[in-house]
């Protein structure tokens, strides 16, 4: 059997394949971060893969990973997990073939081998809820980079001098194409202090302050897809995380101002969509691992 495991900062999630079947269940885990319980955290894990005759195994998990190490470098989500033989641990206690990636990368290849990235040339994927994820695949092989931290697409500059981003830099796209990016917006507008989902809910409503947030909320995010869409020219930009997910008119609203933007010829053959596999991604990504080549 093959399994993918995606480790966040509340649930882990898995998703488990046997001649073709996939089953996936996730398992609270919150209770070992708060406690920093690294070892509790991966027994618990490795309860549910064991005794499955697990013969390969993906793991994705929030951070930048270190995978000739088989580690996370930086986690600002799980900081007790950075720097723990991840790899290791898995390939000794399972006696399996492990594979590590970076989440946002792996939900790419999820929707890429089992979502709607399928037969993509360049797929592109855009996480957006507590941060601002970003994978791609390119004629069915991960852009994973040299060191597996390719695609920080959340991290480039937007905003020169612009407001802060929660990795510590101004102005990064995720500073403001966030669900935290999109608070900040609603109450440099307002003065209000709302969390994503009641602004979100407001827009739904058609409140004008909420709809006029979502609004520069798209400037900053088509001005994004602008960029990516120049560099990569795809054919397929997916869209998940809690803010397409419940405000679904941000795919539209956002293509449409990409087309005042784009070269012309770069979005001829574009189609911003949502993505399929939802809060799975990560976990159907995992198990993709096991069986991709990376460019
Ligand atoms: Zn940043």
């Amino acid at each position: 059997m093959k399994a993918g495991v995606d480790i966040g900062g509340t649930f882990v999630k898995f998703a488990f394949e046997e001649n073709g079947n996939i089953k996936t269940e996730k398992i609270l885990i919150k209770h070992y971060i708060e406690n920093k319980d690294i070892k509790g955290l991966l027994e618990e894990i490795l309860n549910v893969l064991k005794n499955k005759n697990i013969k390969k195994l993906g793991i994705a998990v929030a951070g930048l990973v270190n995978k000739e190490k088989g580690w996370v470098d930086t986690s600002p989500n799980i900081p007790l997990i950075e720097k723990f033989p991840i790899s290791n641990f898995f390939e000794e206690n399972l006696k399996a073939d492990v594979f590590i990636e970076n989440d946002a990368n792996a939900a790419a290849l999820g929707e890429y081998k089992y979502g709607n990235g399928k037969e993509s040339k360049i797929l592109i994927t855009l996480t957006l809820g507590t941060g601002l994820g970003s994978g791609a695949v390119i004629n069915g092989k991960l852009l994973s980079g040299v060191n597996g931290v390719a695609m920080e697409f959340g991290h480039t500059t937007i905003e020169k001098n612009g407001l802060k981003c929660h990795c510590g830099r101004k102005g990064c796209l995720e500073a403001y194409v966030s669900s935290y990016g999109l608070e900040r917006i609603y109450f440099l507008i307002s003065d209000k202090h709302l969390s994503s989902a009641e602004i979100i809910t407001l827009a739904n409503e058609g409140d004008e302050k909420a709809l006029e947030a979502f609004e520069i909320f798209n400037d900053y995010f088509s001005t994004g897809l602008m960029n990516i869409v120049h560099i990569f020219n795809p054919d397929k930009i997916l869209l998940s995380g809690g803010i397409p997910e419940y405000y679904p008119l941000i795919t539209k609203m956002a293509y449409s101002k990409l087309k005042g933007k784009a070269f012309p010829l770069s979005i001829e053959s574009l189609d911003i969509n949502l993505a399929k596999l939802g809060e799975f991604s990560g976990a159907y990504g995992a198990l993709a691992l096991t069986t991709q080549e990376e460019v």
